[in-house]
This record gives structure tokens, sequence and C-alpha cells, in this order.
């Protein structure tokens, strides 16, 4: 009998599908991941990530996430966000960074965590609640 690449491609596909399957593809994985190559590739994989605008998206709305902020439109105040270039209080050029005295923040109220303004980190820190 001829070896049948259609029928083996649809037992793979079926067999990866399977619980078993699953089992021993997430046991690949996770021993891959305890390598020295697997903990590399991750890394930079992650490295990689972040450095794409889906990432910086992502890592920016999970800090928002966990700074408690309120919203139910997360890609609408992130558009909002990376698209105002002036501290919405005293009108300063905002810069992305981490350290700049003018670098953008999200002002969100403590209380009910709701956005309010895109400020400047001097502006932000002078509001604080
Ligand atoms: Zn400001």
């Amino acid at each position: 009998m001829p070896y049948d690449k259609e029928k083996k491609k649809k037992y793979d596909k079926k067999y990866e599908q399977s619980k078993k399957g699953k089992e021993v593809r997430k046991k690949a994985k996770e021993k891959y991941r305890q390598t020295e190559k697997g903990k590399e590739v991750e890394q930079k994989y992650k490295q990689e990530y972040k450095e794409t605008e889906a990432g910086k998206k992502t890592m920016r709305i999970r800090n928002w996430k966990q700074m408690k902020v309120n919203c139910d439109d997360w890609d609408a105040l992130y558009e909002y966000y990376v698209n105002c270039w002036e501290c919405e209080n005293c009108g300063v050029e905002l810069v992305e960074g981490h350290t700049a005295l003018n670098k953008r923040c999200l002002d969100h109220c403590h209380i009910t965590g709701k956005f309010r303004n895109v400020l400047c980190h001097y502006c932000n820190l002078l509001r604080g609640e």
C-alpha cells in the first residue's frame, strides 16, 4: 500500500486535537522551556514582542489594569492616549519614556478608577488623588 500523505495528515491532526495529543504537546513544551535554549528563546520572544506595536499596547493596558484604571473600551482609551502629544493640564510636549518629567501619563480617579486626562508626569504627580 502506498504511503497516504493525506490520511497521515488527517490522523496527525486528529491526534493533536485529542486529549492525549494535547497532553503530549504540553509536556514537550514544558520540557523545552526548562532547557537553556528554551528559556533563551522564550525570553527573546517576549523581548521582541514588547517592541512591537501590539506588544506595547498589551503591556500598557496591562499596566493600567494593575493601576486599577476602570474602562470598558481599552482600545479607544489606548488610541486616545498614544495620540495625545501635549499635557492636557500644562500643555508641555509629551514624550515616550520612563524617566522624563514630561513623559506621558494616564491620570485616573483613584476612587472610581475612571480615566480623566493624559498628563505629563509632573502634573500627574501634583494632581495626586
Ligand atoms: Zn503637565
